[in-house]
């Protein structure tokens, strides 16, 4: 069991949680309500960490310039009308090869231990944990974290806060490509929201389809439980699907640099709040994730109150 069970313990196990397979919880025939988890669901690169992940070890380690690279990928990216993820995901690996550097799976997972995070974003975890279990007022609020990036599964595995999360979506390679790795799945931009809706409908087994429909109330964490947390124009499909089916989102910028980005996203009404990347307690960003706990809190509490009242009615029926 991952950080879904740390409302006791602040910390994760430290083992990598399995996906959960989990199938829907319905509602008037159990015997509690089940709506009661929360998710807070993170982009990576720009959210949790100042750069891209793969600028703090892969690329020095082949020996490349980040502005340069990401400059060639978006060139080749333009000219070959190629996806650009599968752009840096190949060019990585070629360049690598070129320069008779070998990454195996193992070293990108090694490599993961040196990616810098904002702030306070080890303890954040278990203080937001802290946080719900002071105020929940109602027995059996979960909190669970996402990890939905474009980045690499493998380098996030390496990183110190991969037992926090219940579950990382990102993008992966095959390593047992004849050749050099091959892109096993691509998260893109859009390509993100699918793994919105696999939180929503307990669906997160990747071999299980997700496009088969589900009513709402079957669905085990609602939207309104989640909040999405972005930095950019990469992060606009997740934060409009979160926002479009009642879900928030917050976006964030880098300490002491620019907001434009946030500031233009919030116009927008594509996030309920921005805040500059700092998550340590106290924080603007503490402070504002805080306030829309406090509205989903109370969204459960109201929610399970009418859940009781019609769960009665079915019972000893409208008289
Ligand atoms: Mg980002």
């Amino acid at each position: 069991m991952a950080e879904q069970t740390s409302l006791r313990s602040s910390r994760g196990s430290g083992a990598s949680p399995k996906p959960q397979a989990a199938g829907p919880s319905t509602s008037a025939s159990k015997s509690s309500f089940g709506k009661k988890t929360i998710a807070l669901v993170y982009d990576f690169d720009g959210t949790l960490s100042p750069r891209p992940m793969q600028e703090y070890t892969f690329l020095p380690k082949i020996g490349e310039d980040p502005k340069t690279f990401w400059r060639e990928c978006n060139r080749i990216a333009r000219e070959q009308e190629a996806d650009p993820l599968i752009t840096y995901m190949h060019l990585m690996y070629q360049k690598a090869k070129a320069r008779n550097v070998r990454i195996d799976r193992a070293d990108l997972v090694a490599l993961g231990r040196d990616v810098e995070l904002f702030p306070g974003v080890e303890a954040w975890f278990g203080e937001i944990a802290e946080y719900i279990r002071i105020r929940a007022e109602s027995q059996g609020v979960a909190l669970r974290h996402y990890l939905i990036s474009s980045g690499l599964v493998e380098i996030i595995e390496g990183t110190r806060i991969r037992p926090h999360f219940h579950n990382v979506f990102a993008s992966e390679y095959w390593f047992e490509a004849y050749d050099l790795p091959y892109p096993k799945r691509v998260i893109t931009d859009t390509g993100k929201t699918q793994y919105l809706f696999r939180i929503n409908k307990g669906i997160e087994s990747l071999g299980q389809s997700i496009n088969e429909h589900m009513p709402e109330d079957a669905r085990p964490i609602p939207f309104s439980n989640m909040i999405y947390f972005g930095d950019g124009d990469t992060d606009v499909p997740s934060m409009a699907v979160m926002r479009k089916n009642g879900g928030h989102a917050i976006a964030v910028h880098t300490p002491g640099k620019s907001r434009t980005k946030c500031v233009d996203l919030f116009k927008a009404g594509r996030c309920d709040f921005f805040a500059p990347a700092d998550y340590r307690r106290g924080s603007e960003l503490f402070r504002r994730t805080t306030l829309l706990i406090d509205r989903i809190l109370a969204n459960i509490r109201l929610e399970e109150e009418a859940w009781r009242l019609r769960r009665g009615i079915e019972r000893k029926g409208a008289d």
